[in-house]
């Protein structure tokens, strides 16, 4: 058939199979022009299919040489429907990587769930013995509590008061206000239930239960902080007390890994746009704004950039991992420069509808977006008639 992008809110509902397969391949030809990093060689990645997850794997295997298991949750080709872009993605990872000699297997289904975390117990059991590294980088709206079945959903809300600030449709390029109303409690509690560090804890608990944390096994999870004018809406608000929650398991787990000389990190990553990210009110402003100023220093970085420079300048350099001082790895240090954010915010006052183009990379960030969905990618016949039904080889 042939796929064009169909939108259903900020979300696109179709997902194009040689365009994700190209988006890996530039990610996987990004790691394989870099020195080889000298780490990991079983691993991990739960949210493996797009994204932060998806980039580690990359790093992981094509940088370190690793073999990889990863989980996610994403759903096939049916009839007319196209699959996930997570899916695509990771049926040209896993191919890619059978390629390169390098064992990679998928499961697909909710990490949150005891079945999914049994299931990947036996698969590392089956075929590996031991893990060296985990990467914990899920993004949901909803999560069913494994013991309670309670079902939580999360929200991005500010905390407290009312938050009103500029915010951008990139589909209309139209620059408009926005008021949040804040939270209740009991939002604030499911979001923090759904992104916090509850489920990580409890994989890291099943794994080190079953033994098949490797002496010496680390893990990260990922985090944000960004600039002060989407603290309401991000980090003082429903996300940012998941986030705490996440760094202060963070900190948890790296006493528990002690026993067998791990540790466990949250890594601060860079605003990007992913499918998560999008979502978010106010955000992709700032990221538009944000681009077009790391683009003009030469310093932008997108998920892959950001994973190799975390893998091999912080978690795997041989020596100490260099942390913050409340311990957290930061690679978002050249988004948070003091000369990047003095130069966005004096663009957040002035931006409009008129001078959007001018001010900020909204192109980029439409650009970006559409890709996620293997749109707009250099190199693929978007006229061909298309096979959207594709196997992943290890689910087949
Ligand atoms: P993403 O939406 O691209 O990826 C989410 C992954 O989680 C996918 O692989 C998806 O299949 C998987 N997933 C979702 N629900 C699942 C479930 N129930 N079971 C199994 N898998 C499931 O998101 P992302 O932006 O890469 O986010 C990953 C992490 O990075 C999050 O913790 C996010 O907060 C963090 N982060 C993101 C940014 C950003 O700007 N995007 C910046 C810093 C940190």
């Amino acid at each position: 058939m042939i796929i064009k992008p169909k939108f259903r809110g900020f979300i696109c509902t179709t997902a194009h199979p040689e365009g994700c397969a190209q988006q890996v391949r530039n990610q996987i030809d990004y790691v394989k022009s870099q020195p080889a990093i000298n780490g990991p060689k079983k691993v991990l990645v739960i949210g493996a299919s797009t994204g932060y997850g998806l980039a580690s794997r990359i790093t992981a295997a094509f940088g370190a040489g690793a073999d990889t298991i990863g989980v996610f949750f994403e759903r096939p080709s049916s009839g007319n429907r196209t699959a996930t872009a997570g899916w695509y993605n990771t049926a040209a990872f896993e191919e890619a990587a059978r390629e390169a000699g390098l064992f990679a297997k998928s499961i697909n289904g909710d990490a949150f769930s005891n079945e999914i975390k049994q299931q990947t117990i036996e698969m590392i059991k089956r075929e590996w013995g031991k893990v060296d590294l985990v990467v914990y980088s899920l993004a949901a709206p909803k999560r069913v509590h494994p013991e309670t079945g309670e079902v939580f959903s999360s929200v991005l809300k500010p905390i407290g008061q009312t938050f009103s600030n500029k915010t951008v449709d990139f589909h209309t390029e139209e620059v408009s206000h926005i008021s949040i109303e804040p939270a209740t409690e009991e939002e604030i509690r499911h979001t923090i239930a759904v992104m916090g560090g509850e489920d990580w804890k409890m994989w890291i608990d099943a794994l080190q239960e079953a033994d098949v944390l490797n002496e010496g096994a680390k893990t990260v999870a990922y985090s944000y902080i960004g600039p002060v004018v989407t603290h309401p809406v991000y980090r003082e608000g429903t996300v940012g007390r998941a986030k705490n929650h996440l760094e202060a398991t963070a900190h948890e787990l790296d006493k528990q890994l002690k026993k067998i000389g791990g540790e466990a990190y949250v890594s601060v990553n860079k605003a990007l746009v992913t499918q998560s990210s999008s979502a978010i009110p106010v955000v992709p402003l700032y990221i538009s704004l944000l681009y077009k100023v790391m683009k003009e220093k030469g310093l932008h970085e997108g998920c892959i950039e950001q994973m190799y420079r975390l893998f091999n300048e912080r978690l795997y350099t041989g020596g100490e991992v260099q942390v913050d001082e409340e311990g957290r790895i930061r690679i978002d240090d050249w988004e948070m420069r003091e000369d990047v954010q003095a130069e966005v915010s004096a663009r957040w006052s002035k931006v409009d509808s008129d001078n959007l183009k001018e001010l900020s990379d909204i192109e980029g960030y439409r650009r970006d977006f559409f890709q996620l969905f293997g749109f707009e990618t250099d190199g693929v016949d978007y006229e061909a008639d298309t096979e959207a039904n594709v196997t992943i080889q290890s689910l087949a």
